[in-house]
């Protein structure tokens, strides 16, 4: 019999979209990883380098968000993981509440540990940390698209200041310049900040080699926290010499019908859906419609027979600034955000019982709204399309599906009609 590889690392992710985000790293790294819709029930045994639990505690309440964190990270630990991972986006959405820093808080305290770090960087997705400030391309986050998102605005680039709001520990930034001195220099910096009674270090990292260095200081950590960027400089570290590079799961199926479904209003999930109906046709889901109580999923289902094949459609609410605000005023933020979400559910389970196999999700809420209405447990990492984004399998009763779980500001302008060619 072989032996089950130690869990190196054991990962709670806030959303879907990032929890996929994440475990392509991790696969990409050489890690056999797994993807688990919220905490299994029972006894589950899986051998893997890497488990993701994915959950949906971004806009939650806090006190639900950090119980549904503390579990993940308990069951994680009952399977010997030996680090825990937060993951949350690289633009640190987060409500004026949290729930980045009370799941830190709590995680810290259930890990008998003072001090973490919270490095959301990902340069190979624009976003860079400098003096603690988090930059989105060119600009600071708070001059960027999340200045506008519909339920977690980012009206702050100072993550020093962002984080202080939420968490009970001291706060302070370590800077690049002790970064780029290399790991010791790190290592130093943060045992002084410890001993003066500072709980969460935003680090600064503008570079893959800045993340690797960070993930060096810190690899024996019980906890780090941060967007995928940090990770993959975790598993570099981790599995610089152990290269295992796992199969794929297989791609068999040329017969499926293929769609997207969106509900991200970000600027480039907008600017993707432009140009996907330059040349394929889409069902916009009016939120008027829904709040009058209009039967909005048969409409897009009845639209959709006799579209439905290899050439993909679309079906969004994805909307600009002014018109979320507008649905968000009449209708209310949560209940507008929740109107969508459960539609583009139910949307997405029928187009899957009318025999779509391959279809495309954005939106981090969106994407946890769909796979758990598809009643998905579990997801195997495929080919990258873009940076952050995988395409993943699940076995269903009608057979495997293929979902791309797209983070909002992810991927190129033509995602939507390119994703295709990367599933094999
Ligand atoms: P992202 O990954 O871009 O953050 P999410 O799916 O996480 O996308 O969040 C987008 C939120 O906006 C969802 O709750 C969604 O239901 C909501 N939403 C989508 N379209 C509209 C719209 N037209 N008006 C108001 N809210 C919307």
């Amino acid at each position: 019999m072989t032996k089950q590889r130690k869990l190196l690392i054991g990962c709670v992710a806030d959303d879907f979209t990032g929890a996929t985000d994440v475990a392509g790293i991790f696969a990409k790294s050489g890690m056999k990883t797994t993807v688990l819709i919220d905490i299994p029930e029972g006894g589950l045994s899986i051998d893997a380098d890497a488990i993701v639990i994915a959950l949906k505690t971004r806009t939650i309440a806090s006190h639900q968000a950090v119980s549904q964190s503390l579990a993940a990270l308990r069951w994680l630990r009952d399977r010997g993981a030996e680090r825990i991972y937060f993951k949350y986006c690289s633009t640190f959405d987060s409500t004026a509440n949290g729930n980045i820093g009370p799941v830190i808080d709590a995680m810290l305290e259930e890990l008998a540990s003072g001090f973490t770090i919270a490095c959301p960087a990902f340069p190979a997705n624009g976003r860079t940390i400098y003096k603690g400030n988090l930059f989105v391309g060119d600009v600071p986050l708070n001059e960027s698209g999340m200045k506008d998102h519909p339920l977690t605005p980012m009206t702050d680039s100072n993550l020093v200041r962002v984080l202080t709001s939420q968490t009970k520990h001291r706060v302070a930034a370590c800077y690049r310049d002790t970064v780029i001195r290399g790991a010791a220099d790190v290592r130093d910096w943060a045992s002084k900040a410890e001993a003066d009674g500072i709980g969460v270090a935003i680090v600064d990292a503008i570079a893959d080699e800045d993340l690797e260095v960070i993930a060096q200081a810190f690899a024996d950590a019980p906890l780090l926290t941060g967007a995928s960027g940090l990770a993959f400089g975790l598993a570099t570290v981790l599995f610089k010499d152990r290269r295992n590079l796992e199969s794929r799961p297989g791609y068999s199926n040329t017969v499926g019908s293929r769609a997207v479904v969106s509900g991200s209003c970000s600027v480039a999930t907008n600017s993707q859906v432009e140009a996907m109906l330059r040349d394929h046709e889409g069902f916009k889901v009016d939120v008027a419609s829904l709040a009058s109580g209009e039967d909005v999923v048969s409409k897009a289902l009845k639209w959709a027979a006799g579209r439905l094949g290899r050439k993909p459609i679309l079906f969004y609410a994805t909307a600009n600034p002014e018109e979320v605000k507008a649905n968000q005023s009449r209708f209310g933020v949560a209940e507008a955000g929740e109107m969508v979400e459960s539609t583009l559910a139910r949307i997405a389970r029928s187009l899957v019982d009318l025999g779509v196999s391959e279809l495309i999700v954005a939106g981090g809420e969106t994407s946890g709204a769909v796979v758990k209405h598809l009643g998905i447990n579990r997801l195997d990492i495929g080919n990258e399309i873009a940076p952050g984004v995988p395409w993943v399998s699940a076995p269903l009763s009608s057979g495997q599906i293929w979902l791309a779980l797209k983070s909002g500001n992810f991927g190129g302008r033509e995602f939507f009609v390119d994703a295709w060619d990367r599933i094999q």
